[in-house]
């Protein structure tokens, strides 16, 4: 059995093997795609003392520094189930899709998140080529030029007055009738003289050149008018999915799937520890991520060298 058995090989996974494998205890990593949704970005400028690099390379730089430590990576394997331990000091078991099951006397959660998508023509195509999901990642890759955001919750709406002081022009573009973000947003939002507004209003399509985003094409609900607007970037905001589907009535989890957790990464279940994306910690970053996911492994170690010998 594992002393910690990391579920998740994104960057707070790999903090945390780093961490736990540093305290010469057995550690294990669970990974259904080691690298996470690193893997999916191009340039990332904000991982602080790397001034540039991609994600393919910190994906890679991330594997590399987690084999240099005793660590059993297990890569391309899904985990279905979490069974808590039966008795305090217990094994807590995690079940694999290819049917194993690995025991461990602490986890720690990293299964991370995925960016709700909008499902239209051009937008597979254009992703990292105009289509964007993170403004505080991609924002300042648009400076000076004209970018919807699509979306009118709270994250949609931030991201609209995040973008405004950066680019030239905001459209945000919202399906429903109405938006749904707080009214202190929307007042905001209202008195910035670079944003428009649009409602009712389904996006139909990415346009592009082949290389990069041109326009976005939405249907006017109402009317069912069809419209272009001429863009260089659309920042797609309509949800932020934890990747937890699987732990539903496990241990608590907020009302969005975030597995909620404390100042320590704690979990509900004593010995269960999470951290990163999957997690209810605020503002989804790599170098926050990572933070968490050394806190969640100092845990797990403080919680082993306090538990019952069993
Ligand atoms: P993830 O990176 O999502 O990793 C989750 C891990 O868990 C993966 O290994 C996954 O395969 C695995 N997993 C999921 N479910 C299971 C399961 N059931 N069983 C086993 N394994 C499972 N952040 C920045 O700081 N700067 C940027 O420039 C930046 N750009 C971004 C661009 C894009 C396009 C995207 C999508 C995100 C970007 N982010 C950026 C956000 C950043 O990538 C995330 O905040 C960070 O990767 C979160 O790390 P994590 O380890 O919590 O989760």
């Amino acid at each position: 059995a594992f002393d910690v058995l990391v579920v998740g090989g994104g960057p707070a996974g790999a903090a945390a093997a780093i961490y736990a494998a540093r305290k010469g205890i057995r550690t294990g990593v669970a990974a259904e795609r080691f690298g996470g949704q690193v893997l999916d970005t191009m340039a990332i400028e904000n991982f602080i003392s790397v001034s540039a690099t991609d994600g393919p390379k910190m994906g890679a730089a991330l594997e590399q520094h987690v084999k240099e430590y005793d660590v059993d990576i297990m890569n391309l394997q899904r985990a279905e189930k979490l069974v808590p331990a039966g008795e305090p000091g217990g094994l807590i078991e995690i079940e694999l899709a290819n049917g194993a099951t690995l025991k461990s006397k602490t986890v720690i959660l990293s299964t991370g998140a995925r960016w709700r998508q909008m499902g239209v023509p051009g937008e597979d195509e254009y992703r990292n080529k105009g289509v964007a999901y993170c403004p505080h990642c991609d924002g300042p890759l648009f400076k000076g030029k004209r970018v919807a955001v699509i979306g009118g919750g709270n994250s949609g709406a931030e991201a609209a007055i995040d973008l405004a002081g950066i680019v030239s022009h905001v459209t945000l573009v919202e399906f429903d009738g109405k938006l749904r973000a707080d009214e202190v947003l929307q007042r905001k939002l209202r008195s910035l003289p670079n944003v428009d507004i649009i409602v009712s209003a389904q996006s139909t399509e990415v346009l592009g050149d082949g290389q990069k985003v041109t326009g976005l094409v939405y249907k006017d609900r109402v009317d069912g008018v069809m419209h272009s607007l001429e863009l260089e970037g659309i920042f797609v905001q309509i949800g932020l999915l934890p990747n937890t589907e699987w732990l539903k009535g496990t241990l608590e989890l907020s009302p969005r799937g975030e597995i909620v957790i404390d100042e320590r990464g704690q979990t509900s279940l004593p010995g269960v520890f999470a951290a990163g994306d999957a997690t209810t910690v605020p503002y989804k970053q790599i170098v926050i991520a990572m933070g968490a996911g050394s806190t969640a492994a100092l845990s797990a170690f403080d919680h082993l060298i306090r538990s019952p010998v069993v």
